[in-house]
Formats: C-alpha cells, structure tokens, sequence
C-alpha cells in the first residue's frame, strides 16, 4: 500500500494533463477526480440511478450515460441543480479516490483535483501539493486552442478557479510550464526522486 500522495493542481489550460502523465511515466500512480467524474456519469455508471432521479430522463443519453450539454443547460438556467448535482457527485468522488489512494501499490500517487486548492477536504488528505503554474496569456491561449472556446469564456472559467497566486501559496512544489514540453519533463523528474526519498522516510517513520 501507498501511504504517500501528492496532490496536483493548476488553473484551466496550465498543463496539469501533460504533467500527470509524465509523472505515470516515472512510474507514479495517477489518481484523477476529473477521470472518476466521468466513470461515474459514463454508461453504467455508479451516480446514474441517482441523478436520473433527481432530474429525470432528459439527462440520460440512450447509452445510459449522462447527456453533458443537457446537464449544463439545467445547472446554468437553476443553481439549486448545480447543488444537488454536486450532493450526488461530490461524495462519491471523494470515495473512490480516496479508495484508489490507500490500495496503489506505487511508490506514491500522484491525486489530481483541479479544485484542490478550493476545497480542504482534498488538501488535508495531501502529504505534499505541487502546483503547474503558467503565465496567465498562454493559459488563455492554450484552452482557446484545445476547446475551440472564445477568449471571454476561459476569461470566466478563469475567475471562477482560485486565482494564480492563491495557488501557489499553497504549494510545496512548483512546475513551471511556460516553454518547451522537455523543461517539463525535467522538472517532472527530479520531483519524482523528490518524492520516492520522502515516501520512503514517510515508510521508515511509521515503522
Ligand atoms: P490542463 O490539464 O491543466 O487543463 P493540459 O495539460 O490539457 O492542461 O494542457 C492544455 C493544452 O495545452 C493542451 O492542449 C496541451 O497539449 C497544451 N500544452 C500544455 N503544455 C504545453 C507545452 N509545454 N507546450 C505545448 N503545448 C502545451
């Protein structure tokens, strides 16, 4: 059992996928809140009997799947369906994680929570929170490339994340992604020997 997890965090567009996978191929494990969202709301899905009886059929796609842009079109016209979407999804996320944490048998797992710095109960779980950190004009130019969305749009998803500097106040690592893809994997890499020295000191310290 993996005793140690790292917490990954970053604003929308800050590279958080590409990070989290080059931390894989250092031989980390990668437990993703965004990934179990969507085992959950896929076909067959843990959180489908119960948001299909909270908001009916309208949501359900014929493969049984949650339909997404139904979805949203509900949580956008009424907030209490933001709420009740979240009651439902929120605990079951928290499980499966926190499941998925405790029985890796890697060295340590990387947690990645693109909220993580918004909400505690993820951070208290963290032995440590490296955060990818962008400048704000590539984030922007990054998710209007990816999503095809105008720049006002990734300027409002933008302010309704934790803004740069909040995040990282609360990191104990920083990866700078503002170039090429090979400075990332640098960094990545002498943060993976990092990490297996502090979770083998965390093992020894508990034996
Ligand atoms: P996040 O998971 O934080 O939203 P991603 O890792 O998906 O961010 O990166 C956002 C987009 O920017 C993706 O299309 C990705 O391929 C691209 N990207 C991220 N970092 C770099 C980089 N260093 N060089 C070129 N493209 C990048």
């Amino acid at each position: 059992m993996s005793g140690y997890v790292v917490g990954l965090t970053g604003g929308i567009g800050s590279g958080k996928s590409l990070v989290a996978d080059l931390f894989v191929a250092q031989g980390a494990a990668l437990v993703d809140t965004d990934a179990i969202a969507h085992e959950l709301t896929g076909p067959g899905g843990a959180a489908m009997p119960a948001l299909a009886e909270a908001f009916g059929a309208g949501v359900l796609r014929p493969d049984g799947a949650l339909d997404r842009a139904a979805m949203r079109r509900l949580v956008f016209a009424d907030a209490s369906a933001k709420a009740c979407l979240e009651a439902i999804l929120h605990p079951l996320i928290r499980q499966l994680s926190s499941e998925r944490c405790q029985t890796s048998t890697a060295p340590y797992v990387i947690l990645a929570v693109p909220l993580l710095v918004e909400s505690g109960t993820y951070r208290e779980r963290c032995d440590r929170i490296v955060v990818v950190d962008c400048p704000e004009d590539l984030q922007i130019a990054r998710v209007m490339a990816r999503n095809g969305l105008p720049r006002d749009e990734v300027l409002a998803i933008m302010a309704a994340q934790a803004s740069r500097a909040e995040r990282l106040a609360v990191a104990d690592d920083v990866v700078v992604n503002d170039g090429e893809r090979a400075k990332v994997h640098d960094q990545v890499a002498a943060l993976h020997r990092k990490y297996l020295v502090l979770s083998a000191e965390k093992v020894k310290a508990s034996c």
